[in-house]
């Protein structure tokens, strides 16, 4: 079972979560994973923020907050000596935190290494308050430290899992743990490399802790709780009149992960497909909701769109020769080299034929490497002219349609440009893969939102 920041919000929501995990528990051997507290990702980031600007006042007024934070709900979890013990432990790991900071401060830099060291302390702060009230209520429970076992690439801020080594690490220390009957807190979004460098997994990834464990440990469940019914047909922050969906496949539910839907890391589903590990999608705000369950195949069938998705923090780069000597095909195979060099994604590619310009749609926060990849790669073309200027343009969002079985609908492609245009929605771009399961369509950033609704009425999405 996972437990996402807003189902570790507070002492009431530990309390709750907690109550979950010691009824499953009690049913069967349980491995939990959790989030940070909500919004102390955030908040540990912003501390280094200002310690790498050099202002020391600003992290202490951080530090305060981050403090005040965990002992008030330390304080509405325990009493006595386990409130004291539980305090101490979270003071130790906030110190570890402080040092990292403070040296942050000295260098006036950030080096990515200790960035993931510092702010996996979020959830291990939390796994720990959770532990230590399943303790008070009877269940045997111990906290361990993801880095204990989750190894990983040296890619820190998005790590790749090394699942073999994972699963070796898994096996000598939580299953002796399970076979105990103990509840075995893990802490989500970390790792460590081979040689035990702190790693994380990319913002959101203890969905994708959760999965790699799961994977590891043969589960035969994966529980993701979080605070939505399960996987509706659009974010319901933009969208009024969502379904809940009861069924989606394995497909489905990566391709709206990928393209923005925050309800899971785009990375979640890949560990599980091989073994076909059913997940359920569960509110852990309202237990009587079923959720949504993630599946191979659907009972239904494929039955096309499904649900709508959206990005915003997108970038479009394009790449435009200006002399025609030379060969498009030739500039785009060289664009998508930089682009691995600069371990970016290439979320939307569009080309047009004639002038051999082309486009492709990144996530903003790969866009500093991708331009200095691509400019590196292009150097000689760009210094004579041969390339106009390379161009990125953040004034743009993706909208995706995903469903199985959506080449069967004739015509569809056709009624969703007709529903954005009808909403004077301009698009700018659209892609739709081989395996023909999303429609992506790439328009102005203030369109994106009612683009989405225009389709989600297009296609019947709603409830
Ligand atoms: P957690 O902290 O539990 O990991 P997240 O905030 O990461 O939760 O993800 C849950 C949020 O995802 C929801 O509150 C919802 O606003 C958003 N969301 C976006 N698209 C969808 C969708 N298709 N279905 C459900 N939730 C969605
Ligand atoms: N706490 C991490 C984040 O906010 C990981 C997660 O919540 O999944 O990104
Ligand atoms: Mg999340």
């Amino acid at each position: 079972m996972k437990f996402g920041g807003t189902s570790m919000g507070d002492a009431a929501r530990i309390r709750s979560a907690s109550k979950i995990c010691a009824g499953a528990q009690s049913q069967r051997p349980t491995a939990v994973i959790v989030s940070a507290m909500s919004k102390v990702t955030d908040m540990l980031l912003d501390t280094l923020r200002h310690a790498e600007g050099g202002d020391a006042a600003g992290v202490e007024m951080m530090l305060a907050k981050l403090s005040a934070k965990h002992r008030e709900c330390c304080e509405g979890l325990l009493e006595g000596p386990a409130r004291t013990e539980t305090q101490e432990t979270l003071n130790s790991i906030l110190a570890e935190f402080v040092r990292i900071a403070q040296g942050i401060l000295m260098l006036g830099e950030r080096p990515p290494r200790s960035v993931d060291e510092a702010i996996a302390v979020g959830e291990r702060l939390s796994s720990n308050l959770m532990a230590a009230y399943l303790r008070s209520q009877g269940s045997d429970a111990v906290a361990i430290n993801a880095r204990e076992v989750i190894v990983t690439d040296a890619v820190f801020g998005n790590a790749s899992p090394l699942m073999d080594q994972t699963r070796e690490k898994a096996i000598n220390r939580l299953k002796p743990e399970l076979d105990h009957g103990r509840l075995v807190i893990l802490t989500g979004f970390n790792g460590a490399t081979m040689d035990g460098r702190p790693t994380t997994l990319g913002r959101g990834g203890s969905d994708f802790s959760a999965s790699i464990l799961a994977s590891v440990l043969d589960a035969e469940e994966l529980w993701i709780w979080s605070d939505v019914d399960g996987i509706l047909s659009a974010d319901p922050r933009i969208v009024p009149n969502v379904r809940l969906l009861e069924e989606i496949t394995y497909r489905e539910a990566a391709e709206l992960a990928y393209n923005g839907a925050k309800v899971l890391h785009p990375r979640t589903l890949v560990p599980l497909m091989e073994k076909e590990i059913p997940v359920w999608s569960k509110n852990s705000f309202d237990l009587s909701k079923p959720g949504t369950k993630i599946v191979p195949i659907t009972k239904e069938g494929p039955i096309g769109p499904r649900a709508v998705t959206s990005m915003t923090n997108v970038a479009l780069v394009t790449l435009d020769p200006a002399s025609a000597v030379l060969s498009g095909t030739r500039i785009m195979a060289r664009s998508l080299e930089a682009l691995a060099a600069a371990n970016a994604e290439v979320l939307v590619l569009s080309s047009s034929s004639y002038r051999q310009n082309f486009c492709f749609l990144i996530r903003q926060s790969e866009l500093p490497a991708v331009i200095e990849k691509l400019e590196e790669a292009f150097s000689l073309e760009l210094a004579h002219g041969y390339l106009h200027p390379i161009d990125a343009d953040l004034d743009v969002g993706l909208v995706a349609i995903v469903g199985e079985g959506m080449k069967g609908h004739a015509g569809l492609a056709g009624r969703i440009f007709t529903a954005i245009s009808r909403e004077e929605v301009n698009i700018i771009a659209i892609a739709q893969g081989s395996s023909e399961l999303t429609i992506a369509i790439v328009v102005r950033k203030d369109g994106v939102d009612k683009a989405v609704r225009a389709v989600h009425d297009e296609c019947g999405l709603g409830a």
